[in-house]
């Protein structure tokens, strides 16, 4: 497989597609040549929902919006050191990155700020590399979090512009590229992500990927997620199969050949792979994935059930 003369600048949609498109074995094939070329360590980070609930925006496949009733417990923003106390667990636990999920539409101001920028210099601290996941920035909290060690931001773009609107209503694709625009701006990594089985098309997925391709910064993690249907949600009844595990070994491929260097997370639903899918979804490019029993409100999997994947992963000689 040759790739454009042009990658990975201003690579258009249709090139896109057509590698999407490749033969499964040969895509998987040509993307595991990429990662040998380009080896990138295995990549733990762990995920704490740090404020919980009572998000005003509508993302059809969140428990934590007020638009719908699901049964999540909802917790005001958590306090300081039961933050840190959380972040030293996983770092005990193995993971490089920690991650702080707020149920947000914008960040917070003032004094849930403030405390926010002490979690991110306090997680710094103990040498880890901190993300957060808050919602629209505004220039200034972008700078402000910089400044406080911040490595990352996690803003999803969960799927194609075309489809978005099928998902979130509350706020547009637009502005979720604007706020990609001032992470780049501010030198922050950037995590951008999307989700398989929103009912989306499969020209929704690539052109998720060429979006991402075109951001004015590669983003330095792609987090991809399998839904998990959440009651009373509207997407509660989605019905996930293997067309939906076949589409996210493309997307993990695809993914990985317009973007060596970035890391690829298999993130939420990684509970709906067998141990060999997931191992598939490794050689297909993936090289990072959350540790750690919940993911925000979701089940994600057990200590000892990654035991052996990380035994599989991590070691040359396996008995
Ligand atoms: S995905 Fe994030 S922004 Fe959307 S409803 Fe859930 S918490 Fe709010």
């Amino acid at each position: 497989m040759r790739l454009p003369e042009t990658w990975p600048m201003m690579v258009a949609a249709p090139t896109v597609e057509k590698i999407y498109h490749t033969p499964l074995l040969e895509l998987i094939h040509h993307a595991h040549e990429v990662s040998l070329q380009n080896p990138l360590p295995l990549l733990k980070a762990k995920l704490l929902s740090v404020k919980t609930g009572a998000c005003p925006e509508d993302c059809a496949y969140c428990a934590q919006s007020v638009h719908y009733k699901t049964r999540i417990e909802k917790h005001p923003l958590l306090p300081t050191q039961e933050v840190l106390n959380a972040a030293r667990q996983a770092k005990a636990e193995g993971a490089q990155r920690f991650c702080l999920g707020g149920a947000y539409r914008q960040a917070p101001t003032g004094e849930s700020f403030e405390r926010l920028l002490e979690m991110v210099r306090g997680i710094r601290s103990l040498g880890l590399e901190p993300c957060c996941t808050l919602g629209m920035l505004t220039p200034e909290q972008a700078r402000r979090l910089k400044q406080a060690g911040l490595h990352a931001y996690n803003h999803n773009l969960d799927t194609s512009e075309n489809f978005y609107g099928k998902v979130v209503t509350t706020r547009t694709y637009a502005e979720r590229l604007e706020t990609l625009k001032i992470l780049a701006q501010e030198n922050i990594a950037i995590c951008c992500g999307a989700i398989i089985g929103l009912g989306e098309a499969e020209q929704d997925r690539i052109d998720f990927i060429a979006t991402l391709v075109s951001l004015p910064k590669a983003p330095e993690s792609i987090p991809l997620n399998l839904l998990t249907p959440i009651a009373g949600t509207p997407l509660g009844e989605q019905k996930l199969g293997n067309a939906e595990k076949i589409a996210l070994l493309r997307l993990i491929a695809t993914c990985r050949i317009f973007f060596p260097k970035s890391s690829i997370r298999l993130a939420a639903g990684r509970n709906q792979l067998s141990l060999i899918e997931q191992l598939f979804c490794f050689f297909a490019g993936a090289n990072s994935l959350f540790i750690g029993e919940r993911l925000l409100t979701a089940d994600n999997i057990a200590q000892e059930s990654d035991t052996s994947l990380f035994r599989l992963l991590e070691k040359a000689d396996v008995s």
